[in-house]
């Protein structure tokens, strides 16, 4: 079986000391082994801290020239927590020894007590401590985390469960005051008055079904069920008819002023998937400006890459909100009283990255926003 070459950091600043220590080395036979020697403990952290070279254990004296005493532990366990460390002592020094141990010391040796298969002994229970130490830390550290995202997610729920049932909530309550009024009221009623109560309840359902509509989509992205389906499309014909639809149902109050380079028609994407992004953000453009503005929508081409620029003159976002725009439910504080549920932008994230694709967001407040999806002109090829 090939011996395992074990790599040592001597640290000693007696050359009488440190050459017996080699010494008792040369009559290893049974052990491969390297061994670098330096004299002070600011040259050992140096090595350390700046090396590529990663010792098993270090063998540290605990009187050196730059540092004495427990001190020299301390200062190199602050440094380097995590090699094992072997403590050097005189014979007189075996109480500093003892207290050397609960600062973190592996072992000790006693300098002029020092066989080879005592020194042996000790490096390997060094090193075999070291490692148990280092994977008790390395679990800590990650059941921390997992507690973290357990809490996070927790947290997530709960912001879930109270967003969703407020936003239930309020077309509920349109419904079943309409609903009341038609009953108790209904000889009362003109047919027009009647007729609102009915579009009332009609609005209130449909905001109903596009929630759930858009809570099942995401949860869906999350399970990793959706599905993509990239297919040959003419990318211009695609948009065009994408931005009649949004016009018609924004009516004459928003102007979407459609271009694209024509070289660039062909391409292969997920017609639903891209469906949704555009509708998104074409909404949001709409919806956060006010009436008669201009809103852009326009694509060029770069190679293999297709790069789709929505611009509005809206009411802009304010810096601070800017980064979590992408999280679910996040809505920006300047949203007043304009209706959503702050899960567009993270449905069109997800569509943009299932085509392996890019989504920025430039916004200034009360100049407007753009946004840059960039996305791979074939998606056929990569999948
Ligand atoms: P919905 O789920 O109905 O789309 P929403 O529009 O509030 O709700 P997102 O589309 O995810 O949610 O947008 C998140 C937030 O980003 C919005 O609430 C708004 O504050 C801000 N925002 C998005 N687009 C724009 C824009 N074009 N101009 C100004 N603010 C925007
Ligand atoms: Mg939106």
């Amino acid at each position: 079986m090939e011996k395992i070459t074990i790599h040592i950091l001597l640290v000693e600043d007696s050359p009488t000391d440190a050459s017996l220590l080699k010494q008792v080395f040369l009559r290893a036979e049974q052990q491969k082994w390297q061994m670098r020697h330096v004299e002070r403990l600011s040259e050992a952290i140096d090595i350390i801290t700046k090396n590529q070279h990663r010792f098993d254990v270090v063998l540290l004296d605990l009187h050196l020239p730059d540092s004495t005493g427990l001190n020299t532990l301390k200062e190199y366990r602050a440094a380097i927590p995590d090699i094992p460390v072997v403590v050097l002592t005189g014979l007189d020094d075996e109480d500093l020894a003892l207290n050397a141990m609960t600062e973190g010391a592996q072992d000790y040796l006693v300098k002029d007590q020092i066989t080879f298969q005592r020194l042996l002994r000790a490096i390997r229970y060094a090193i075999e401590r070291g490692e148990i130490l280092n994977q008790l830390r390395e679990s800590e550290e990650r059941s921390r985390l997992s507690l973290e995202k357990e809490q996070e997610l927790n947290e997530l729920k709960s912001n879930f469960v109270a967003m969703v049932s407020h936003e239930f909530r309020t077309p509920m309550t349109t419904i079943r005051t309409a609903v009341e009024i038609i009953e108790y009221n209904n000889h009362k009623l003109t047919n027009e008055r009647r007729a609102k109560y009915f579009d009332q309840i009609q609005y209130a359902i449909n905001q109903m079904l596009r929630l759930l509509d858009e809570i099942l989509f995401l949860s869906r992205t999350e399970a990793a069920k959706l599905e993509f389906n990239p297919t040959p499309l003419n990318l211009e014909l695609f948009c065009r008819e994408l931005v009649e639809m949004v016009q018609m149902s924004a009516g004459n109050q928003h102007n979407i002023i459609f271009s694209a380079q024509e070289e660039c028609i062909q391409a292969e994407m997920d017609e639903d998937l891209l469906n949704c992004i555009f509708t998104n953000l074409l909404s949001n453009a709409i919806k956060y400006s006010t009436s008669q503005s201009n809103i852009w929508f326009d694509f060029v081409c770069q190679d293999d890459i297709v790069i789709f620029r929505i611009k509005d003159q809206g009411k802009g976002i304010p810096l601070k909100d800017q980064a979590r725009l992408f999280e679910s439910f996040y809505r920006a504080s300047n949203v007043d009283k304009i209706q959503g549920t702050g899960l567009g932008l993270a449905i069109v994230k997800k569509c943009v990255e299932i085509h392996k694709g890019e989504i920025h967001l430039e916004s200034q407040q009360d100049v407007g926003t753009t946004v840059t999806v960039t996305l791979p002109l074939h998606s056929l090829e990569s999948h």
